[in-house]
């Protein structure tokens, strides 16, 4: 055979693959019942122009497991699309100086050309992209029916305000205070703003994990972000503005503790207080400092800060007449925003009184765990009292169990260019209205100044602002913010299994045959963001009976993150990072079997060049050696095909086992490797042929090329189709029979040895014996008997 030249043999069955159709998938004919399928789906890219190891790693574990269900006789599902709209792309245009637009879709053609250049086997008749009329026509029309449920509504809210990048973000969006993508420190802005109503699917976001088949960490996170807790909701009554304030409490047994009353800087209340107290002025200073602070920071402030409104609250227990001050660290997104502060048993609360020096009463004795000075309630255990003192405050209309959740509505308005437009016209005469159906899409403008400036970029494009109301005609005004892009890819991955359709985002019969994804692969950064919205949407669609299955990843994997370790190779090679320069280098299959073969694919891994040569030459090796064997005369079989074609039995039963149940994904590679080893020993063995076939099928799914070229070596064809193999059990379980050990003749163990064995190893397996050691008793061995296949006597 010639010598291995990856360049040419990539190029070559890409395009046969392609010629093939080979990885598109087939829709069923209407009627056809789904027979095997199998959606798999890796996140979405943002087209940030260059593909980095981290996505070779992601969409590498996709393509070994598209070409394992494919060759297990699934009918496969494998997109790819384009997360193009959002911050990434106007930001990554706003560096680069063009217009998003431009910039994305030079992009969109840069990173398909070094996808395509990796080999993977992906249905390109189905790409998508976020920024295309033809995808956010649909993302417009999915707005339209949340809003016909009210699970999207408009309300002024005070909202995380990225100053840098002079826009609202989720909270999802906001890490220790401060913005996911540019790391400002966020403020509070209050503002009219859309949101979608995920809060009213917290149960359901919660239930629904018993149905998919996730890392328990993920739902750990989603539970803890969801943060369900049941308690009761108590009344204060504050008698100068006539209202009850009501509070959440998962503590209503100290509720005769609770000695002042505080609300967050951004409660409601607070607005009418500043206009009515007497102390107005210095409220008004205080909330603003405190707006300008955020959530984490300001409940980790070293010293709780606050001021006194000049109201009080009626305590509904005791009825005292208690203080009512504006704390920040009380905040808005816990409970109510307004809290019972019981300085005698929490400890925040205690720090506030004892700043302030604010009375502190003590109503649970901690270590008996009863109740003090609670009236009736006194000498109760916490568990019964609590429960007996939400009754007694129900029967008077001063209480209720109720539950709490930390999840709060999804906030997706942004004040940016570069996102799908909200379908909504705004009437002086009839108000919020949406636009209709068929007049979708609302097109994104072409914008000369598309630069955040704190008001949307759309509000200064006067002719695309104006619009006629569609419901009376008269002059309306468009809305001028954009959607999150995170509302894109909350549905995305059902338009795969329709990409085409112009009459509605995708066919209930094609999203139920494709759908929901079987095994979903990418970050766990995602867990509170775009899992948890996606799950939402699909749950929402479930209803409106546009899909037939609630959640929308049956499966998840998380991979891990890959760090370039290493200086040596940027000094000697310049900084050779781009997966497409190290394909050209080194082929793809050498990039693609190296970025698993690094480290568990699930774990953080430091990639260097020094392992991708060794990934080249073992390709380079087993370029040899089968060719050694197509070239060598194997020898006529008399039934014992011997070793190595047990070797390569085993092989499968381990690949097969690690691929398909235990999810690893580098052990395999070595198992391959073992096998090739065995094989070069002598590729004109008996089984010869049958090992060199086996770890070329073997090593398919990672090396698609190679093994291509190598399966034709052999004298077959079209290995992309070619069924897994199958281990032979019978071939697999070594003959193995029961070693009898003897000391002086007596037998002292018994133990299970292979036919295999030599008698040196018969006989070290006789001394590792515990049993026999004890008869051995550090005596002299005057002889060893060994009997093959029977036993073991050794004579002291
Ligand atoms: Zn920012
Ligand atoms: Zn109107």
């Amino acid at each position: 055979m010639e010598t291995y030249d990856p360049k040419a043999i990539e190029a070559k069955w890409q395009r046969v693959w392609e010629d093939a159709r080979a990885f598109y998938a087939e829709d069923p004919p209407p009627g056809e019942e789904p027979d095997g399928k199998f959606y798999m789906l890796e996140m979405l890219p943002y087209p940030s122009g260059n593909l980095h190891m981290g996505h070779v790693l992601n969409y590498t574990l996709g393509d070994v497991l598209t070409h394992f269900h494919r060759r297990h006789g699934q009918d496969v599902l494998r997109p790819m699309g384009w997360d193009s709209f959002g911050l990434p792309a106007e930001n990554a245009a706003i560096r680069e100086g063009g217009h998003p637009r431009e910039i994305t879709e030079r992009n969109i053609v840069n990173i398909e050309r070094q996808m395509r250049r990796l080999g993977w086997a992906i249905d390109w008749d189905r790409v998508i992209a976020a920024h295309d009329p033809d995808y956010y026509r649909w993302t417009q029309w999915l707005f339209l029916r949340f809003l016909e449920r009210d699970l999207a509504y408009r309300k002024a809210a005070f909202v995380n305000w990225c100053p840098h990048d002079q826009t609202v973000l989720a909270n999802e969006q906001v890490i220790d205070g401060k913005c996911e993508r540019c790391g400002t420190v966020v403020e509070a802005r209050k503002l009219e703003q859309w949101f979608f109503k995920i809060t009213a699917y917290a149960d359901a976001l919660l239930h629904d994990h018993a149905l998919i088949d996730w890392p328990e960490r993920t739902k750990t996170i989603q539970r803890n972000w969801i943060g369900r807790s049941e308690g009761a909701e108590l009344l204060f009554r504050i008698d100068e503005l006539d209202l009850d304030v009501p509070v959440f409490t998962t503590r209503a047994d100290t509720v005769f503790g609770a000695t002042l009353f505080v609300l967050a800087p951004e409660h409601p209340l607070v607005d009418e207080m500043i206009e009515r107290s007497p102390n107005g002025e210095e409220l008004r200073t205080y909330v603003s400092h405190a707006l300008a602070k955020r959530g984490e920071q300001r409940a980790a402030a070293e010293e709780k800060t606050g001021v006194f409104t000049g109201f009080f609250a009626t305590n509904p227990a005791t009825e005292a007449r208690i203080p009512v001050w504006v704390a920040d660290y009380v905040l808005m997104e816990y409970g109510t925003g307004a809290i019972m502060a019981v300085p005698g048993h929490d400890e925040r609360d205690r720090e506030f009184a004892d700043r302030f020096e604010l009375p502190v009463v003590e109503v649970v004795d901690e270590e008996a765990g009863v109740l003090v000075d609670s009236a009736q309630f006194s000498g109760m255990k916490v568990e019964e009292a609590e429960r007996a003192i939400v009754e007694w405050l129900g029967e008077r209309g001063r209480g209720r169990p109720a539950v709490s959740f930390r999840l709060r509505d999804w906030g997706f308005s942004r004040q940016r260019y570069w996102g799908c437009p909200i379908p909504i016209v705004y009437c002086p005469s009839c108000g919020v209205v949406p636009v209709p159906d068929d007049e979708l899409p609302v097109l994104l403008p072409e914008v000369e100044d598309y630069r955040p400036k704190g008001k949307p970029p759309l509000a200064s494009n006067e002719d695309w602002l104006r619009a006629p109301c569609p419901k009376c005609g008269g002059e309306g005004r468009r809305e001028a913010d954009t959607m999150d892009t995170f509302v894109d890819s909350a549905w995305y991955f059902l338009r795969y299994t329709d990409a085409h359709n112009d009459r509605e985002p995708f066919s209930r019969r094609l999203v139920d045959f494709w759908g929901p994804v079987d095994q979903y692969i990418g970050g766990i950064d995602h867990a509170t963001g775009h899992l948890m919205y996606s799950r939402f949407f699909v749950k929402v669609l479930n209803e409106l009976g546009m899909v037939g299955f609630r959640e929308p990843f049956q499966r998840l994997f998380h991979q891990g993150w890959v760090r370039q370790g290493g200086t040596k190779m940027s000094k000697s090679r310049g900084n050779v990072t781009a997966p497409d320069q190290l394909a050209e280098m080194y082929g793809a299959d050498a990039v693609r079997l190296y970025i698993l073969f690094v480290g568990p694919a699930d774990q953080d891994m430091d990639w260097t060049e020094e392992g991708i040569e060794g990934v080249g030459r073992f390709l380079r090796r087993l370029w040899r050696i089968v060719g050694a064997v197509v070239e060598a005369v194997e020898p006529e079989e008399d039934g014992d095909a011997g070793p190595l074609e047990r070797k390569a039995h085993e092989t499968i039963a381990k690949v097969t086992d690690d691929i398909g149940r235990r999810f690893v994904f580098n052990t395999p590679i070595a198992a391959v490797m073992e096998l090739v080893n065995e094989l070069g020993r002598d590729p004109s063995a008996p089984g010869a042929r049958f090992a060199a076939e086996t770890a070329v099928s073997l090593i398919q799914p990672y090396a698609p090329h190679i093994a291509e070229e190598l399966w034709s070596a052999l004298g077959h064809e079209r290995l992309w189709e070619q069924p897994w193999p199958v281990a032979d059990e019978g071939r697999l379980r070594r003959q193995t029979f029961e070693l009898v050990l003897q000391v002086n003749g007596r037998v002292r163990d018994r133990v299970e040895a292979s036919v295999d064995e030599s008698e040196a190893e018969l006989v070290a397996r006789a001394k590792a014996s515990s049993r026999v050691q004890q008869h051995l008793d550090d005596k002299e061995i005057r002889q060893t008997i060994v009997v093959p296949g029977k036993l073991v006597n050794i004579v002291v």
